[in-house]
C-alpha cells in the first residue's frame, strides 16, 4: 500500500534554490527529482513524498537512519512563479502539492487553488492553501492508473470542478503532478480560458 512521509535534510551551503526548483537525490544505483516543501532561505530542505515502488529510493529515503548521507544536486527546472495581471490558478494531484507549498512559505497569496487527491485525509497542507488561497476546491477522486474507464471519470471530473469555479477569463495557470491531468487540463485550457499562460511540472 503506498505512503506518504516528510523528509528533512540538512540543506548543502552552496544550494540556491527558488521556490518550485527541484532538487535529484541520489544513492547508489537511484536518482529521483524531488520538489521541495521548504521556503527557499529555510535551512533544511523539506520533502513530501510517496513511496510508488517498494525497491525504489522513495522506500530507502523512509527508512532511512538519521545521519544517512545522501547525493543532493540542482536546481533542476523553472516551475517557479511569476507574479503577473493575470490571476494565478494552482491545480495539483497528490504530491504535485509540493511546489506550492513551497511557494506560500516564501510569501505567494491569493491564487485560486485546485487540489487533487485520492481521498479527504490525502488533501495533504490543505490548512496552509485554505489559509493563503483566495479559493480553495478540493477535488476527490482516485487517482487513475492507464485504466481508460478511469481516466474519463478523472477527466470529466477535473473539467466539471474547473467550469464550476472558476469563470471565463485569462490566468496564469500552474499545473503539477500526473502527466495525465496536465494534458486534459492543457486542452481545457485551451477551449475555455483562452489566452491564459500555462507553467507545467511533471512529476508521473
Ligand atoms: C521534477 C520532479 C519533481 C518531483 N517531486 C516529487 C515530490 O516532491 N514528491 C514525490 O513524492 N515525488 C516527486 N517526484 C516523483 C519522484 O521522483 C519519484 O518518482 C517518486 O518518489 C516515486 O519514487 P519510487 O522510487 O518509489 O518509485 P519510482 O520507481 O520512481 O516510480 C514507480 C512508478 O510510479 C510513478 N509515480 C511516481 N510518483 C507517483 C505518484 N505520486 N502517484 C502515482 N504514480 C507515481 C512513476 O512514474 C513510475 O512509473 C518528482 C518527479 C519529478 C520529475
Amino acid at each position: 500500500m503506498p505512503n506518504v512521509f516528510e523528509l528533512e535534510l540538512r540543506r548543502p551551503p552552496d544550494l540556491y534554490l527558488q521556490a518550485g526548483h527541484a532538487i535529484r537525490l541520489t544513492h547508489q544505483a537511484y536518482q529521483r527529482y524531488y520538489s521541495p516543501i521548504s521556503a527557499p532561505d529555510d535551512g533544511r530542505l523539506r520533502l513530501c513524498i510517496r513511496i510508488i515502488n517498494p525497491q525504489g529510493l522513495a522506500s530507502y529515503l523512509s527508512t532511512a537512519e538519521i545521519g544517512s548521507s545522501i547525493g543532493i544536486c540542482g536546481p533542476f527546472g523553472y516551475f517557479n512563479f511569476s507574479p503577473s495581471s493575470r490571476s494565478p490558478v494552482f491545480i495539483a494531484t497528490d504530491t504535485g502539492v509540493a511546489p506550492f507549498v513551497s511557494m506560500v512559505r516564501s510569501g505567494v497569496a491569493g491564487f485560486t487553488m485546485l487540489q487533487g487527491a485520492r481521498s479527504e485525509k490525502e488533501l495533504f497542507y490543505r490548512d496552509l492553501f485554505e489559509s493563503h488561497a483566495r479559493k480553495y476546491v478540493p477535488c476527490i477522486c482516485d487517482t487513475p492508473n492507464d485504466d481508460i474507464e478511469q481516466c474519463d471519470r478523472y477527466h470529466r471530473k477535473l473539467v466539471d470542478t474547473l467550469k464550476e469555479h472558476i469563470e471565463p477569463g485569462q490566468y496564469d495557470f500552474y499545473l503539477c503532478g500526473w502527466q495525465k491531468m496536465i494534458k486534459s487540463v492543457t486542452n481545457i485550457v485551451d477551449t475555455l480560458y483562452p489566452h491564459s499562460h500555462v507553467y507545467t511540472e511533471v512529476f508521473y
